[in-house]
């Protein structure tokens, strides 16, 4: 017999506390993880900073009455930035960020354990606030991290302290070597050093920010008791051996539940436009191009025009995301003709539609992995950070993409759109690639899969 109810009640459904860094690109994978930890029977409370709070029920507002707050409940706290500072300032929001979180994240797991009737059993947090175990240990919470971005991004940070050790880099992540590559393993392929990510952060003064924050992470990280990450070995082969710990729970797609058209994703900072999906069951099967660089990425006007006037220039339909807050305008000679424009899409679900027959992206890691889940070629567009390296990876070693050049007044011009699109388009080895690391991505999520299985080994233990 049980002889404490209460113990057998928490160990059955086990509530954990979900901490994304504050960005769409970390929210929208601990989402979908959570969602998936509620169907093993888990309960999750879920904590974006108050300004993404807002924007994520706001953008839900429609469909309110269908969130059950008893499997997911959305709640925040401040990220210490006023309400009209600049978010996309990377080394003034990780300073606010270690400096009023930890406190703000303690008083929130005090309120719920005060109001009695949830007990925290277990932290997932993401990897840039790994400062919450130390916040988790105080309350004797365990945790696991969560990586968003590539096995290899995890090992280069991993290798930080090393890299300076070996005087590759100084203590603010500067280069200091006249190397042009490195090899973080001799099973993995090299590096090269210019595509550090702490390097590509908008302005270079964001750099030393950014590296310290990273140290910082790095510091609390073995207090968390398990690392997952968002990938497959088979994408990474050779990364997931220097770091044995770090455990592949990808790829980590929300249910592709495309029947129901009218069902929004939850987490999502802006309101999905669900139109695309009727538009794209009006296009020919392989016929669209889906272009769309994520939640961060701004455009000049120059390079604005030539995007919008390559896509005219391809005479094929495209679905062209264009957030709101790039404020520019369509050059006057634009037709669109054959084209669709939104400003958020449902871009799993649209990635997953028969009509789509390739990608123009940033390469940020949700979208890579998006794109090659559903087995779409990639024309790469980098931008910041890990989409340096990312592009790389997908170009020169998977062979799923094809990368740009500019001119010489640095822009990506039309012309150069339109032949990089057809030249992938016609590439019926690289589609065949595609193919066959999209079967691998997905048998990765079958029973017998290695992602599934450790996604599963996680569930039991937060039981145990
Ligand atoms: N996304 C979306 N609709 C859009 C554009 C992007 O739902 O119109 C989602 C996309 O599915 C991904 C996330 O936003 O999950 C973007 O993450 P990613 O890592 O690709 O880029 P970031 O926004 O971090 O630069």
């Amino acid at each position: 017999m049980n002889r404490n109810p209460d113990k057998h009640k928490m160990s059955i459904n086990p509530t954990v506390l979900v901490l994304p860094f504050p960005a769409q690109g970390h929210v929208n994978p601990l989402m979908t993880l959570s969602e998936k930890l509620v169907q093993h029977g888990c309960k999750v409370i879920f904590v974006n900073s108050d300004i993404n709070h807002k924007r994520v029920v706001s953008s839900m507002v429609e469909q309110q009455h269908s969130i059950d707050e008893s499997k997911i409940k959305l709640v925040s706290i401040p990220d210490g930035l006023g309400p009209d500072d600049d978010r996309h300032d990377w080394g003034k929001l990780c300073d606010a960020i270690r400096s009023t979180m930890p406190s703000a994240l303690q008083k929130l797991i005090e309120d719920i354990h005060l109001n009695g009737d949830i007990r925290i059993s277990f932290i997932i947090a993401d990897f840039g606030m790994a400062w919450a175990f130390e916040v988790g240990t105080k309350f004797g919470i365990k945790g696991a991290m969560f990586f968003p971005m590539s096995a290899t991004m995890f090992a280069l940070f991993y290798n930080t302290p090393k890299l300076i050790d070996e005087g590759i880099i100084n203590s603010d992540g500067l280069i200091l070597t006249n190397k042009k590559t490195i090899r973080l393993s001799p099973n993995m392929s090299e590096m090269d050093i210019g595509t550090f990510f702490w390097l590509h952060l908008g302005d270079p003064l964001n750099t030393k920010g950014v590296f310290v924050f990273l140290g910082h992470c790095l510091r609390t990280l073995n207090l968390a008791e398990w690392w997952l990450c968002n990938t497959i070995s088979e994408l990474e082969p050779g990364v997931l051996n220097i770091v044995p710990k770090l455990l592949p729970i990808g790829p980590l797609l929300r249910s592709n539940d495309n029947t129901n058209a009218t069902t929004r994703s939850m987490g999502q900072f802006w309101e999905e436009d669900l139109s695309c999906m009727n538009w794209l069951d009006q296009q020919p099967h392989g016929s669209v191009t889906y272009v769309a660089f994520g939640s961060i990425t701004l455009f000049n006007q120059n390079q604005f025009d030539e995007l919008a006037l390559g896509l005219d220039l391809t005479n094929r339909p495209f679905l062209w995301i264009v957030r709101h807050d790039n404020k520019l305008t369509y050059p006057s000679e634009f037709q669109g003709h054959e084209g669709k424009l939104a400003e958020w899409a449902p871009q799993q679900k649209v990635l997953n539609h028969p009509a789509i027959a390739c990608f123009v992206t940033h390469c940020g890691w949700n979208s890579t992995m998006e794109g090659l889940s559903n087995g779409v070629p990639l024309l790469c567009w980098p931008y910041i950070a890990d989409q340096i390296y990312n592009k790389i990876h997908i170009c020169d070693e998977l062979k799923l993409g094809v990368g740009l050049n500019s001119d010489e007044n640095g822009l990506v011009s039309r012309w150069e759109i339109k032949k990089k699109l057809d030249q992938l388009l016609s590439d019926e080895n690289m589609r065949a690639r595609s193919i066959k690391l999209k079967e691998k991505l997905m048998d990765n999520q079958i029973d017998s899969g290695q992602s599934l299985k450790n996604l599963n080994k996680l569930v039991k233990w937060l039981k145990e």
